[in-house]
């Protein structure tokens, strides 16, 4: 009875670019096989432009990016959506934790928190993630709290070790306690998180499967627990492999990977199939290349188990 509503729930993917530059070979990867894990179940592909942290987005790219993916055959199933719009429904959200007890303000500074964890012996990495130390969090004593500062962060209290199962890499956990700490879902520049408007927007937008770089993995476990304090679904997550420059790192807007070559969007596809494992594909046009890839991505997702 489950399997049968399981099965009968229509796919929704989607593909949720940042507008920080074109895409490159390896966000190539993640656009395809969304693509392709929503069609091969006869669902729905979604596009969203994720253009929160406004600083980095640069203005137009949203238009190059569709247009990109429109050279690729890759054309979404209803309208865009732009998170720059939805800041009401990241609010209400984050009411509704903050009136749970379940998100708490911050007004730590960098150097505050670099204090606290040296203090305890723990050095930050350049470029590493800061474990939250906990100095504003309420206790239940009294103590805690920020200190009356204007400009305050919001944090989710992170508790509970996360187990979930991707769909290519199998079997995770986190303990997001230890391994990231309490974590802010809008920033004191009045900027919301990544991790918060991606939960809101994945349920608001009825996302079955959330198929992304692998980069990307290591976020899931707070996406889970958010998903949990707000009351919302979890899809199911793949995280496609990563596509690595000459340096060995991932490619990346960041390190100058070249926009995609849109005069051969076949060439361009089968470069990121063969990343996903798929056979080379024979076709003349964006348009059939895809539809003769789809029985192929089916097989390979039958072959990984997890379907
Ligand atoms: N906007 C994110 C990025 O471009 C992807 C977010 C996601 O797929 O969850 O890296």
């Amino acid at each position: 009875m489950a399997a049968a509503a399981i099965a009968e729930q229509r796919v929704v993917g989607r593909f949720a670019p940042s507008p920080t530059g074109p895409l490159h070979a390896g966000s190539l990867v993640a656009a395809l096989a969304s693509w392709l894990d929503a069609r091969a179940r006869r669902g729905r592909w979604l596009l969203r432009i994720e253009d929160v942290d406004t600083p980095r987005c640069v203005p137009g790219m949203d238009a190059v990016i569709l247009a990109q993916l429109a050279g690729c055959g890759l054309h979404p199933d209803g309208p865009v959506w732009y998170q720059s719009r939805r800041g009401d429904a990241y609010a209400a959200a984050l009411q509704r934790l903050a009136g749970a007890g379940l998100a708490y303000p911050c007004d730590c500074t960098r150097r505050e928190i670099d204090d606290a964890l040296a203090a305890r012996g723990i050095a930050h990495a350049r470029f590493a993630e800061r474990v939250y130390p906990g100095i504003c969090r309420p206790r239940a004593d009294g103590g805690g709290g920020p200190r009356g500062r204007p400009r305050r962060a919001w944090r989710l209290r992170a508790d509970g070790i996360v187990h979930w199962a991707d769909r290519r890499l199998g079997a995770q956990v986190q303990d997001v306690a230890a391994e990231v700490g309490d974590f802010v879902l809008r920033r004191a520049d009045g900027v919301w998180a990544y991790q918060l408007a991606v939960v809101v927007d994945d349920a608001a937008q009825g996302i079955t499967d959330v198929v992304r770089g692998a980069d990307l993995a290591d976020n899931t476990a707070r996406q889970i627990l958010l998903q949990r304090a707000l009351g919302l679904p979890t899809p199911r997550y793949l995280h496609t492999p990563l596509v690595r420059g000459a340096d060995g790192q991932k490619l990346s807007k960041q390190n100058g990977a070249a926009p995609l070559d849109l005069a051969r969007p076949v060439a361009a596809l089968q470069a990121a199939a063969a990343v996903l494992g798929l056979p080379p594909i024979d076709a003349p046009a964006p348009a059939t290349w895809l539809m003769r890839a789809l029985p192929a991505w089916a097989g390979m997702i039958a072959a990984l188990g997890n379907p």
